[in-house]
């Protein structure tokens, strides 16, 4: 089955996870139909969808006609042949047991047409062991959607052991097209990516409290506060149920062994049904205060304890190649909400530190969750998980394509059917090529946009938002880090912008050192359009290359049509040119510096930035506004309104 044949896509189960896949499904223009076995639970499903379309369109994230129009494309129904019959997908979604999902497939086998792909949403089954029970395992993966799926961008699929190359791209492009980020989980490998970290995390911050090394309170500081996650680890469990953490970790232990034996302490709040928010008390009692975490309660020693943890775990996914590290990273921050990958983390914290924490764990306690993995040792041999002082490199870019021409090093963000557009990820990748090219023998940089149609038209709005003014201004500390960086590498940069260049795209572009475009280009910085500001550097860098009023202009007036030959005006664009030399051009002037004088070149570059006035103040109250801008009305407003194609009415709430 290809991507572009898929009309129709069937839904099995509208509980939880099958009604919000159906939304999903449907938000995305797919006819879709949900099946569950009692009239009365389809009906549940439908009225779940009704309800959750409609606050969308209350937010003004949809319009009310394309709520009316996605509940038309949803029928729910009871009778299974009829609603797979002419499935070209079908997603399960149904209880996770293994007997009650093998009887739906073999029902399912029966009924489906021959070359619909099978995709099974559970949590911790083995997906072979599900596709076996078909005629068709090659055509049959994991999708493990986050809940609710409607808010959550991530979707691990899964390899199972018989599944087609060609299956998981197709899925991975339907994912995409249901504006969710698919990552790919190579190995049918049990809690997959984020639960296999997060689950342990979890169990290591009861053991800390079970045996009296920290309290609740000082863990739960050191979690949200020190490590700035999104919750404390026990506010997390609270909310996630510790009945569905410890079943996880119970199944972790089956399968993988001692080192997931589950904390007594988890074992104890489930037999004493404190589930935690479900069920009114958990680690907090909710009836009583609820959540009350100090803010300066942290440790060193209980950061570096789960650090060293979650390292162990990623060390593990990486050794058994269940996924690259890059890709670990990605999913615990998109279905886990943190603010920087595991691996990233491990690596600033350093390899050898978090090895002599877990060693010597070890050693107090004997127990085997301590020993590290060869994967985290190998990681700490090659200087990091993102690779060592060398060079040499562990990362798969996703995002961006990395080559060497000569001495030139290239980058084109390679996103082209969402106009290049930028993510956390994307932005992370571009520090990893930098990282490549300071290391080899590159001296001139050229960066530009794959396709014909953007060098990039922003930020991802659309799936990578960021959900608090806490994440926002994390994400735009990240983006001015690395703009940052490439602004300040000792070797020249040249972006070559040909279409659109917006947003965090003409962000980018101006961190280079030169830009050149082509005629029919498209300059702006749109933000104030969306109620936000520019947030990678925007505010402070442009000023310096085009002046503060072309700066303020260009910002204030959020146009999103300055043509090339204007920019050149400003300053922003070096040279304008035709099509038909616009490819020469790009490389010629990359090779042509990178043959200059490397040592003079970096010194210049240099003495240019130092001579600038202190920005550094600028850039943490460009954040920190920029998270603020977050939390306001006006940011739904821009968001809205950008959607639905319309002016925005801003109230400055
Ligand atoms: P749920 O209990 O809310 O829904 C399951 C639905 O399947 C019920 O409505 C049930 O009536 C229906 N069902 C039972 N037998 C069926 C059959 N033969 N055909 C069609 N429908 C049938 O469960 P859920 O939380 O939606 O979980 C569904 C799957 O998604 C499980 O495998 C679970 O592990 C996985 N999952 C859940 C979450 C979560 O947070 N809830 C997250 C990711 C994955």
């Amino acid at each position: 089955m290809n991507f572009e044949d898929i009309e129709r896509i069937a839904v099995l189960g509208a509980g939880n996870m099958g009604h919000g896949i159906t939304e999903v499904a449907a938000l995305a223009g797919y006819d879709v139909t949900m099946r569950d076995i009692e009239d009365e639970f389809v009906e549940d499903g439908y009225d779940s969808i009704e309800w959750s379309l409609g606050k969308l369109a209350e937010n003004g994230q949809i319009s009310e006609e394309a709520a009316d129009a996605t509940l038309e494309r949803i029928e729910p129904l009871v009778d299974f042949e009829a609603a797979v019959e002419d499935a070209d997908v079908v997603i399960e979604a149904v209880p996770e047991r293994m007997d009650i999902k093998k009887d739906v497939y073999t029902e399912l086998e029966s009924y489906a047409p021959n070359e619909a792909i099978f995709a099974t949403n559970t949590s911790s089954l083995s997906i072979t062991e599900l596709s076996d029970v078909t005629e068709r395992p090659e055509q049959f993966c994991g999708t493990h959607f986050f809940n609710p799926p409607v808010r959550m961008a991530l979707v691990e699929v899964i390899r199972g052991e018989h599944t087609a190359d060609g299956t998981l791209d197709t899925v991975e492009q339907l994912a995409e097209d249901f504006d969710k980020t698919p990552v790919r989980v190579r190995k049918d490998s049990p809690g997959f990516i984020v639960n296999r970290v997060l689950v342990p995390q979890m169990n290591e911050a009861c053991w800390l409290v079970h045996d009296d090394a920290a309290t609740v309170s000082e863990v739960d500081s050191t979690t949200k506060f020190d490590m700035g996650l999104p919750m404390g680890a026990f506010e997390l469990g609270d909310q996630v149920g510790h009945d569905v953490t410890l079943h996880v970790l119970e199944y972790l232990n089956e399968v993988l062994g001692e080192a997931y034996e589950p904390c007594p302490l988890l074992e104890e709040k489930v037999d004493a049904e404190e589930l935690g928010k479900k069920s009114g008390k958990g680690f907090y009692d909710y009836e009583d205060g609820g959540v009350d975490i100090p803010a300066d309660a942290g440790r060193e020693d209980v950061k570096a304890r789960l650090i060293a943890v979650m390292a162990n775990e990623v060390g593990k996914l990486v050794e058994n190649d269940v996924a690259s590290v890059s890709d670990v990273d990605e999913a615990m921050m998109l279905g886990a909400g943190f603010p920087e990958g595991p691996g990233k983390r491990a690596d600033a914290h350093g390899l050898d530190e978090l090895i002599e924490t877990l060693e010597s764990a070890h050693e107090e306690t004997g127990e085997p969750r301590y020993e590290v993995s060869d994967g985290l040792r190998q990681a700490a041999e090659e200087g990091g998980f993102y690779g060592s002082e060398d060079g040499s490199e562990t990362v798969s870019f996703e995002q961006i394509e990395v080559e060497t021409d000569g001495n030139v090093g290239h980058i084109a963000l390679d996103r082209p059917a969402r106009m290049n557009t930028i993510t956390v990820r994307m932005i992370e990748e571009i520090d990893t090529a930098l990282d490549q090219f300071d290391d080899g023998d590159v001296r001139a940089v050229l960066l530009e946009g794959g396709g014909d149609r953007a060098f990039s038209a922003g930020f991802d709005a659309a799936s990578a938002a960021p959900e608090s003014g806490l994440e926002a201004s994390e994400m735009s500390r990240k983006g001015q880090q690395v703009f940052g960086r490439l602004e300040a590498v000792g070797m020249p940069v040249v972006a070559a912008v040909d279409g659109y260049c917006l947003g965090g795209g003409m962000e980018l572009a101006t961190a280079a050192d030169m830009r050149i475009a082509s005629e029919g280009s498209k300059f702006g910085q749109p933000e104030h359009d969306l109620g936000l500001l520019p947030g990678w550097g925007g505010t402070q860098r442009l000023k310096h290359v085009v002046g503060e009023g072309r700066a303020k202009e260009i910002i204030f007036t959020a146009r999103n049509d300055y043509d090339p030959e204007t920019m050149a005006d400003y300053g922003l664009v070096n040279e304008v040119l035709g099509h038909d030399e616009f490819d020469d051009r790009k490389w010629d002037l990359a090779r042509d510096l990178a043959a200059g004088p490397p040592i003079a070149q970096k010194l210049t570059k240099r003495a240019m930035l130092a001579g600038r006035d202190d920005t550094d103040a600028g850039l943490e109250y460009e954040a920190s506004a920029f998270g603020h801008l977050f939390t306001t009305d006006d940011v739904w407003e821009g968001l809205a309104a950008f959607q639905q194609d319309r002016e925005p009415e801003f109230e400055g709430k």
